[in-house]
């Protein structure tokens, strides 16, 4: 279970560790809302929405920042026309290339030596270089920030998604992260969006909502609007899944104009159905409250509920054990209790014990989701595993105490559940 977490709290006294996390969270809490745009597939328009988003935020004088972290196709550089451009590092810190004196982006695509060479890296280092951008960009105080992630729900979202959550004891901002999702209209994509909004559920991320892109086709000649890929799939499926949706963006080839130009389209207000749309958009973000950290404990309150991928009505909660209580290195455990609780009541029905098979990463989230777990509760866990968990539905509750088992249950059913560090945030 190389894989999985095995790292001890040695790693959490680490003194220049603690320094970086202080550096990280420092810069965290400089950047305001945050707005993590998703996509279940590529080519639903991702990185135009992201990059429209951004130049109609810093057009409404808000201070915004675009990140770019889609290691394999960084397209925002080109995007908003900075490709050519080198970010300074100035004292150990790196500056973002600024777009105008709202805007500044960074992305990893500017900072490769070869952009014609594809990268080939693993999660944990994926992670690292996430990591490091965020340590080490220094934006100043921003507004918004805009992240462009790779499409689907792999490391890069899911390792983005996590370090700008932050840690729990970092108060005042940490938590102000939202998802937007991007998609177009066909019923194709209606899987994808499932994925990603079970995906945002399982991190506790909530949704600012849903963008329907490639919404009809405006003829540039009579204006006429073609439903192309069908129309209104996005706006169906928000309502079904109980998230806004902040509206619909034709195919327009002033988008691919721009792109191309390093011009997005929001620029041409006025004059294009999407840079309209664009416009309209974020009005509605500009409107709609971030989320504030009130809000986002609020959904990380431990609620059966569609927020907890509950659908089904069933929740069972996998912990652990080492003599009684909870192990804190759930790799390394020789057995887990898995509690069938009653989510009306949120009381336990009955518990039982199961031996995990041997050791292999991915085997555990896997019988454990074989068990019916749909969460589980552990002291510490590295991101490859919680990751691993979030693809077979199983809710991670990180940071329990190593105290009898049936206490933490009990405590997590009750909502009071103190919860600390990840030891194995590495
Ligand atoms: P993703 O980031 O999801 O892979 P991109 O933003 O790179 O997708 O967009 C894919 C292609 O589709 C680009 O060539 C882009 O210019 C084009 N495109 C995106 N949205 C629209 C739109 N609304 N109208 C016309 N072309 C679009």
């Amino acid at each position: 279970m190389s894989d999985l977490c095995s790292a001890g709290p040695a790693a959490a006294s680490d003194p220049e560790k603690e320094i970086e996390d202080a550096l990280l969270h420092h810069r965290i809490r400089q950047m305001g809302r945050k707005l993590l745009v998703l996509s279940g597939k590529g080519g639903v328009g991702k990185s135009t929405v992201a990059a429209n988003l951004a130049v109609g935020l810093a057009r409404a004088g808000k201070r915004v920042g675009l990140l770019d972290v889609d290691i394999h196709g960084p397209s925002i550089p080109k995007l908003l026309g900075v490709d050519q451009q080198q970010p300074e590092m100035v004292g150990g810190e790196l500056r973002p290339v600024r777009v105008n004196h709202c805007l500044g982006i960074m992305s990893i695509g500017l900072l490769l030596c070869d952009a014609a060479t594809p990268v080939i890296w693993r999660g944990p280092r994926k992670f690292g270089a996430i990591r490091q951008l965020l340590k080490d960009v220094a934006w100043g105080e921003l507004d918004y920030l805009v992240v462009d992630s790779p499409p689907g729900t792999g490391d890069e979202p899911l390792a983005i998604a996590e370090l700008l959550a932050g840690p729990k004891s970092c108060d005042g901002g940490c938590d102000n992260v939202q998802a937007l999702i991007v998609t177009t209209p066909q019923d194709l994509a209606v899987a994808d969006v499932r994925r990603c909004v079970s995906f945002c559920r399982m991190l506790n991320l909530p949704v600012a909502g849903i963008i329907e892109n490639m919404s009809g086709f405006a003829c540039p000649g009579c204006g006429q609007v073609i439903d192309l890929f069908k129309k209104e799939g996005g706006r169906r499926l928000a309502a079904e899944m109980g998230v806004a949706f902040l509206g619909a963006i034709p195919i327009d080839p002033c988008v691919v104009v721009g792109g191309d130009a390093g011009q997005p389209v929001v620029m041409a207000t006025g004059q294009s159905p999407a840079a309209n749309a664009f416009s309209s958009v974020v009005q509605l973000l500009l409107k709609s409250p971030a989320t504030s950290v009130a809000d986002t404990a609020k959904v990380r309150l431990p609620v059966a509920g569609p927020q907890n991928n509950l659908e089904d009505n069933r929740m069972k909660i996998a912990v652990p054990v080492e003599n009684g209580r909870l192990c804190t290195h759930f790799g390394h455990c020789a057995e887990f209790a898995v509690y069938d609780v009653d989510p009306d009541t949120r009381s336990t029905r009955s518990m039982t014990m199961h031996v995990p098979p041997p050791h292999e990463p991915g085997v555990l989230p896997a019988w454990l989701h074989e068990l019916g777990a749909n969460v589980i509760i552990t002291g510490g866990m590295g991101q490859r595993a919680r990751q691993l968990f979030a693809e077979n539905a199983i809710q991670v509750v990180i940071g329990a105490p190593p105290d009898p088992v049936d206490t933490v249950v009990a405590n997590y059913l009750a909502g009071s559940l103190q919860t600390g560090a990840n030891p194995c945030d590495h």
